[in-house]
């Protein structure tokens, strides 16, 4: 697989080039960027883990703090078999610009551990995020770092996570993690924040190309948190969701799908594949997924899903990025000369982090808010993005992830020379 870090440091290159001129100390301008070419701290640490049986195994932990000029950094943790140095490294780097693109006061972070979740227990699992959570407690804390969940965590770890930080902490510190159960300070919202962030999103889209919501077919690549709300909201909506797909591969139906039925199905067999054989659902494998002849694709899984290979095959007008760096450089190219427009997942998946923003304060001031207002100030971050971004389209002519990455850098930069750290 492409090393997604490699690509973050050339979106990096590409929009710097197009920021340059806004800044007429040129010395300066290099220094920062020289510096966001590399996470300001990188921890890594073999854990161990005691298996049910008494044995005892290691897995490979990380946790990349990017840049906190903007504020402490701020990212997900993820447990899964491709977890790498390049890969947090690269999700931390985007995460310092998503939370420069919605202009809320956080650096960028991410961690994660090398590990199958679905090879283990509960226990295990519990002892391995709390052996995490001890480990990085040092480095983390309501105003260092703040983790949340990402692929494969959710609610139940940031909570054996929370009980191990304050354990070594010594104080209640809920605002050390976002994405937390309700009931020990989570946000209303939350788990469908990022899904519905994206909805909004979609939504602005619309107006600009003055799409009908019920003419626009979208399909939606992954069904887990985001893919599964996303689906859900914008049929709500009224937009036709005519595939969506898992690991296994997708479900399709031109006509469109009753999403709340699929997760049922979901659930029921495990996945699509086996879903679509006991029901008889027109099945289609991953692969064709992305090449439907749709308006929306919506990638909603993992990184590298659109590349060099099968850019040249997508169909769909527009990608909707979900996911995290679900296409390649080479593969945005491909669609840009075919003008697809790319909107991308610092703008698109922001709402997650949003929400994890409002939950922070919210437990900062040790209050709830109600689900309307959580949904409200989102709706007002996604527009005002997504405002921001395009305006930024218009007068320079770049693509919709060079708007995104030129008001993102231009703050990320401007408080590293406020700070005087270059
Ligand atoms: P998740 O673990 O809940 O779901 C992932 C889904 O992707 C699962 O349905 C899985 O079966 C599917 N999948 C995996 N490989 C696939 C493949 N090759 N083809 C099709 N489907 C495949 O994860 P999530 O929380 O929904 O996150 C999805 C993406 O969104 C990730 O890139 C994540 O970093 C990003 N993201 C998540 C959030 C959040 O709030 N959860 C916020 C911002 C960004």
């Amino acid at each position: 697989m492409a090393s997604a870090f490699k690509n973050a440091l050339r979106q990096l290159a590409d929009s710097s080039a197009l920021l340059a001129s806004d800044f007429p100390d040129k010395r300066r301008f290099r220094q920062a960027i020289d510096h966001l070419k590399n996470p300001q701290r990188l921890l890594k640490k073999k854990l161990v883990l005691r298996l049910d049986g008494q044995k005892k195994a290691s897995f490979q932990a990380f946790r990349s703090q990017y840049n906190d000029a903007r504020g402490p950094f701020k990212g997900g943790i993820r447990f899964h078999p491709q977890v790498s140095e390049d890969e947090v490294k690269a999700l931390s780097f985007w995460m310092a610009v998503k939370c420069a693109v919605t202009d809320i006061p956080y650096g960028g972070g991410k961690g994660g551990i090398k590990i199958d979740p679905k090879k283990h227990s509960e226990a295990e699992l519990r002892r391995l995020s709390k052996e995490y959570a001890s480990w990085l407690s040092p480095y983390i804390g309501p105003w260092k770092d703040v983790p949340a969940p990402d692929v494969n965590t959710g609610e139940r770890e940031m909570a054996w996570m929370l009980e191990a930080f304050e354990g070594r902490f010594g104080s209640h510190a809920p605002a050390t993690f976002t994405g937390k159960p309700i009931a020990l300070g989570g946000s209303l919202g939350r788990t469908e924040a990022t899904g519905q962030g994206g909805v909004y999103i979609l939504s602005e889209y619309s107006k600009i190309k003055k799409l009908k919501n019920s003419k626009t077919e979208i399909a939606v690549q992954g069904f887990g948190n985001v893919g599964f709300w996303f689906s859900k909201l914008a049929g709500k909506l009224g937009y036709k969701i005519v595939a969506v797909s898992d690991s296994s591969g997708g479900i399709y139906d031109p006509k469109g799908l009753n999403v709340d039925k699929l997760s049922l199905l979901k659930e029921k067999f495990g996945s699509f594949e086996k879903a679509s054989k006991k029901e008889g659902l027109k099945f289609i494998t991953n692969e064709d997924v992305l090449t439907l002849p749709v308006d929306i694709l919506a990638p909603a899984a993992l990184e590298n899903a659109i590349g060099e290979d099968n850019a040249m095959r997508v169909k769909a007008k527009a990608i909707l990025e979900l996911a995290n760096g679900p296409t390649s450089p080479e593969g945005e190219k491909i669609l840009l000369r075919k003008k697809v427009d790319v909107i991308p997942d610092v703008l698109c998946n922001a709402g997650g982090v949003t929400v994890s923003y409002f939950e922070w304060v919210q437990n900062l001031h040790g209050y709830r808010w109600t689900k309307e207002r959580v949904n409200s100030e989102l709706s007002v971050v996604m527009k005002k993005s997504f405002g921001d971004i395009y305006s930024i389209v218009k007068s320079k002519k770049v693509s919709f992830r060079n708007a995104a990455y030129i008001l993102a850098l231009k703050r990320i930069v401007d408080a590293m020379m406020l700070r005087g750290r270059v």
